[in-house]
């Protein structure tokens, strides 16, 4: 079956507001949804993007992907292997909260500093239906909340406090946060 690219839903489609529908374990093993997660992960990459919910691209059931290997739109980040998470549910595992920098492939051209727990505890399925239960800190931790937020109807933006000085173009980012912006964490 040939993978396809998938189209990106852009901030102000309702879909990216609307939350997601969970999957049972057999949904989730039938063949339409394995090729759309194939296909998810063919987009993400098509598109370099650190992670993609199923709302972006206008399917609204609860799952993501996130990958981070040598990503060019975020150079400083460290890798993340490629992980599928169906029906996450997210709780922190520390108080600890740091500023991260974020982009999105439905907010073209703006990045934010929005703040972030550094270590949080998921509980998902894996694509086959397996049980995931970890912990993961810093920006990896970040990058779980950003794509778990999705699947809530939320955007990174909603979480930029202050956004005359915090929300800015891709292009400015260098002015703006430094060449290799390292979040500032609080420990
Ligand atoms: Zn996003």
């Amino acid at each position: 079956m040939m993978k396809r690219i998938l189209n990106i839903a852009q901030i102000g489609a309702p879909v990216l507001r609307e939350s997601t529908k969970r999957l049972k374990r057999e949904e989730l093993l039938s063949p339409p949804i394995q090729e759309f997660i194939d296909d998810l992960i063919h987009t993400m990459r098509s598109a370099n993007g650190a992670g993609l919910a199923a709302n972006q691209v206008h399917q609204s059931l609860r799952i993501c992907a996130i990958e981070v290997k040598n990503n060019p739109r975020y150079p400083y980040r460290p890798n993340i292997p490629l992980t599928i998470l169906v029906n996450p549910d997210l709780s922190p595992a520390s108080e600890l909260m740091f500023d991260n920098y974020e982009g999105c492939l439905s907010v073209p051209n703006l990045r934010g500093k929005v703040k972030r727990h550094c270590e949080i505890r998921v509980e998902a399925m894996d694509r086959f239906g397996n049980p995931i239960a970890e912990t993961v800190r810093g920006m990896t931790a970040a990058t779980y909340q950003h794509e778990v937020d999705h699947l809530d109807g939320k955007l990174f933006v909603d979480h930029v406090e202050d956004s005359k000085s915090s929300l800015i173009l891709s292009t400015s980012q260098d002015r703006y946060f430094g060449k290799s912006p390292t979040p500032g964490m609080i420990r």
